[in-house]
């Protein structure tokens, strides 16, 4: 007997602005995926979720990026996001279909709702988790127990959180901490129309105007190759912007960099900063501190430059040079130059 009969599926926000859904949605739909496919014996579906005016054209790229079923909600009220109104159609659609987890985005938006949903449910949030599975211990019983990692005590640890007793299991994701599984335009899937019974029609804070953010620099987390410089790096920054314009990238830092007034907080990775996924990634007198590695460690190829040969940053590396990053790094560009010829 499973001990929530009547909870059952992985269900995903995805959210949307525009009416064009954000890709950490899809993020957590691929996720998803592999999680119901860890334990078929539930018979779990991957269920998106919808929110928003004129998004309902939108469910099949939902199902094309792996659900089996989405949930729409499309209602004028929903046109820009909203505490008040996501919240109350958010916690419909739980009440309703009973899911027995639910993921989100760790973005501005998610890190608003998700909270909300669950303290109106009293389910249980795990914020900014880094990763899921469903505990295998328990699936003979019908149990799909999340097990959710996240950073704690400040980054120095792990934890691995569950909530065993109230459904769903709700959970933060940052954007780009899971792959993006290929798109599948052939996939079908059933499209559900949900109509929420507001209980207010009235906004409680009434939007006047939506200012578009003004992006400046690049942004890193769309990086294909990136130096990063830490605070060993410091005194070179220049060779390190040169290094990354001969080879098509940019530069972007550790926190200590940042905080020493080197570099725009909109280049810090790590977990106070971006989640960078580049196919090379070259670590410039980075001494690899958990919080700035939880931020690039899943980029594809890195490349670890460091004088100190005990430092930590060259346990997570594929190449590491041991030596004054003055010196390795032209050489290191040269080579690379020479390679791609
Ligand atoms: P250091 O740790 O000082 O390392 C410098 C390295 O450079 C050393 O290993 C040294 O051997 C090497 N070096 C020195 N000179 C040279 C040279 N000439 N050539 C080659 N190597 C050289 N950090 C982040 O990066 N991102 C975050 O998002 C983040 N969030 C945090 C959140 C919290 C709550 C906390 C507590 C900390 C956070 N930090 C974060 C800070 C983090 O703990 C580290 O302090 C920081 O990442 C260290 O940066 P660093 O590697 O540049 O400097």
């Amino acid at each position: 007997m499973a001990t929530f009969p009547d909870y059952k599926d992985i269900y995903v926000f995805v959210e949307q602005k525009d009416s064009e859904p954000a890709e950490v949605g899809y993020e957590l739909i691929s996720e998803a995926r592999k999680l119901v496919a860890s334990a078929p014996e539930l018979g779990f579906q991957v269920v998106g979720v919808l929110l928003g005016e004129n998004v309902k054209d939108k469910a099949q790229d939902v199902i094309a990026h792996g659900a089996d079923k989405v949930i729409v909600v499309d209602d004028p009220l929903l046109k820009d996001y909203s505490t008040q109104f996501y919240t109350d159609a958010l916690t419909q659609v739980i009440n309703e279909f009973k899911p027995d987890s639910l993921l989100t985005g760790a973005t501005v938006l998610g890190r608003d709702l998700a909270p909300r949903v669950a303290a109106r449910i009293n389910a249980g949030l795990t914020a900014d988790a880094t990763g899921i599975e469903i505990d295998p211990t328990k699936v003979a019983d019908g149990d799909a127990l999340l097990l959710v990692t996240r950073p704690t005590f400040g980054g120095n640890l792990f934890g691995t959180i569950v909530c065993p007793n109230t459904r769903p299991q709700m959970a933060t994701i940052r954007p780009k901490v899971f792959d993006l599984a290929p798109v599948d335009e052939t996939r079908t899937g059933e499209v559900i129309e949900f109509a929420p019974v507001w209980n207010s029609t009235e906004p409680e804070v009434v939007v006047e105007e939506v200012l578009p953010k003004k992006i400046e620099g690049v942004d890193i987390a769309k990086c294909n190759i990136l130096i990063g410089a830490g605070r060993g790096a410091e005194g070179c920054l220049p060779l390190l912007e040169e290094a990354a314009k001969e080879l098509g990238g940019e530069v972007c830092a550790t926190r200590a960099v940042v905080e020493d007034g080197f570099m725009d907080k909109s280049r810090q990775v790590g977990q106070t900063g971006k989640t960078v996924r580049p196919t090379l990634y070259i670590a410039c007198g980075i001494s690899g501190a958990v919080q700035h590695v939880a931020g690039m460690e899943k980029s594809d190829f890195i490349i670890a430059i460091n004088r100190d040969p005990e430092a930590e940053i060259f346990t997570i590396s594929n190449l590491g040079f041991i030596g004054d990053v003055n010196q390795v790094l032209p050489l290191l560009v040269e080579g690379l130059k020479k390679a791609r010829k």
